[in-house]
């Protein structure tokens, strides 16, 4: 067990500068965490400065496992930070508004469309859909249309409540954490672009898992880390970096074998950088067959995503 060192004084004032800068009144608790993927402690700094709205950048320091290559903000705020932004701040920030705007629908529907084209092969006809994350849900409704079972997740009240007046959809406005769900439920669990903004990470793939049958489908996309590069810039609200390998990582621990990865854009073009994985729900990998493959291809994923981000603001040589 590593001891997660405590934040020091300099630390908590540019956290709190930054609660400042993105309009939050309230003070939260902020600390170093372990590596997502790993649990290891020993990071080293990666880029120094993320993109905070309206183009302007604010210091925020994003790193890389030392261990297993995995990018993620460190330190981090605590859980009630994420709750309250989410709920109050993200899509006002974003949009400056509470409730979603018809094109924002619109690429909803179109990716939910090009998601059901790109896994054809690999879905049944019907059958029971999550979608984790699902903001106003409108990536279920192509899956609804074709007779699927769909229920989506997601805290931000304004864009979920859209989605289950306009588009008559179930929607529960809760965190991906607090999730109840029933167990070896769904056939499909859809997780795009969403994972970057929890903040447990661990917890939400195991509620996941808890709800798949056997033999059941994840589809995680990742956009952040290749996004950001293309984007000019990291998000400050991505709390982690997606690469197809540490999505793989994640996959495997929580019990699930990936069985497609790929950096083809399997919801259409409108998010470019993006990355996939789909999982098949098995087994979880034990402690040793997990921590080999860590160790496996660490040091090729490090150089990757430091050449990766060479080139961004903030980047540390
Ligand atoms: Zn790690």
């Amino acid at each position: 067990m590593h001891q997660v060192s405590e934040t020091n004084e300099a630390q908590l004032d540019a956290a709190r500068d930054y609660l400042r800068a993105v309009g939050v009144e309230d003070d939260y608790a902020c600390a170093e965490q372990p590596c997502d993927v790993c649990g290891d402690t020993h990071f080293a700094a990666l880029v120094d400065e993320v993109e905070i709205g309206q183009g302007r950048r604010w210091k925020l320091p994003v790193v890389i496992c030392e261990t297993c290559g995995f990018v993620m903000q460190n330190p981090r705020f605590e859980p009630e930070f994420y709750d309250a932004y989410y709920r109050k701040h993200y899509r006002v920030n974003l949009f400056g508004a509470t409730e979603p705007e018809r094109a924002f629908i619109v690429d909803q529907l179109r990716r939910g469309e090009r998601l059901l084209q790109s896994l054809e092969s690999y879905l049944p006809a019907t059958g029971r859909l999550l979608d984790v994350g699902c903001s106003s849900g409108g990536l279920m409704v192509p899956f609804a249309k074709r007779g699927w079972e769909v229920l989506g997740t997601d805290p931000d009240a304004g864009y979920a409540e859209y989605g289950a007046r306009h588009l008559k959809l179930k929607i529960e406005t809760v965190g991906a954490e607090d999730m109840v769900l029933p167990e070896a439920h769904f056939d499909l669990v859809v997780i795009t672009g969403s994972l970057e903004h929890v903040h447990d990470v661990n917890r939400t793939l195991e509620l996941c898992r808890r709800a798949t049958r056997e033999g059941g489908l994840l589809f995680i996309e990742g956009r952040a880390l290749l996004g950001g590069v293309a984007a000019g810039t990291f998000s400050h609200t991505h709390r982690r970096y997606l690469t197809l390998r540490s999505i793989g990582l994640m996959m495997r621990k929580h019990g699930w074998e990936p069985i497609l990865s790929t950096d083809e854009l399997l919801t259409g073009p409108t998010r470019p950088g993006g990355v996939y994985v789909l999982g098949r729900a098995g087994e979880p990998m034990s402690a040793d067959a997990f921590a080999a493959a860590v160790r496996e291809g660490a040091a090729e994923e490090q150089a990757r995503v430091r050449a990766a981000v060479a080139n961004l603001p903030g980047a540390r040589r």
